[in-house]
C-alpha cells in the first residue's frame, strides 16, 4: 500500500490522473479547480459542459488536455457547516469515488488536493485525516497497489502532515 504526501502545485504533476476539487457545476471555479482549468486549457471546460454537473459526493472524469496528467477526476466536496451536515461521510465518498473512477481507467498513479479544505471550509487536519484514512483503507480493502498521493499546496502544512505521517 503507497500513500505518499507531496507538497506543491496539483497540476505539474506527471501521474495518470489528478482530482480537481470541483462545485456542483463542474464549470470552473477557484482554488485548484482554477488552476486546473488555467492549465489543461479551455478543452477541459468544453468537456465538463457536456457532463451535466456533479452531486456533492460524487465525481466524474474528463481528459487532461494540456496537463501532464491523462485524466482528471473531478468531484465535489461538502461544504463545511459545522460537522452535523453529514460532512465526513461526503468527504469519504468524495475520495472513494475517485479512486473507483481511477482504478475503472486502470491508473496506476493518482493525485489529490486536499478536498473541501478550502473555500469550503473543512478544518484542514480532518480534511487531511478523513483523506490519509479513507485512502489507505481503500487501498487495503481492494489489495491495490495503485500510487496515490496527498498534495499539500501550503508549505507549513505540508512540514507538518509529513512529520504526524509521512
Ligand atoms: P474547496 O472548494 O473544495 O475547498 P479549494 O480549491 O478552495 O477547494 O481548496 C482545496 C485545497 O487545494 C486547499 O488546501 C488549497 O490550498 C489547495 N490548492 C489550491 N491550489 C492548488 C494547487 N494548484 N495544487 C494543489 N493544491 C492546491
Amino acid at each position: 500500500m503507497s500513500i505518499k504526501i507531496l507538497q506543491g502545485d496539483i497540476t505539474k504533476l506527471n501521474v495518470d490522473a489528478i482530482v480537481n476539487a470541483a462545485n456542483r457545476s463542474l464549470l470552473g471555479g477557484g482554488g485548484v479547480d482554477g488552476c486546473i482549468h488555467r492549465a489543461a486549457g479551455k478543452e477541459l471546460l468544453a468537456e465538463c459542459r457536456t457532463l451535466g454537473g456533479c452531486p456533492t459526493g460524487e465525481a466524474k472524469v474528463t481528459g487532461g488536455y494540456k496537463l501532464p496528467c491523462r485524466y482528471v477526476i473531478h468531484t465535489v466536496g461538502p461544504v463545511w457547516s459545522g460537522g452535523d451536515r453529514d460532512e465526513e461521510k461526503l468527504l469519504t465518498s468524495c475520495y472513494e469515488n475517485s479512486l473507483v473512477l481511477a482504478a475503472e481507467k486502470g491508473c496506476s498513479t493518482v493525485a489529490f488536493p486536499l478536498i473541501s479544505a478550502g473555500v469550503y471550509g473543512y478544518p484542514k487536519d480532518d480534511a487531511f485525516r478523513v483523506a490519509y484514512d479513507t485512502i489507505g483503507r481503500f487501498l487495503e480493502e481492494k489489495g491495490s497497489d495503485m500510487e496515490v498521493s496527498i498534495v499539500i499546496f501550503d508549505r507549513a502544512d505540508y512540514e507538518k502532515y509529513k512529520s504526524i505521517y509521512g
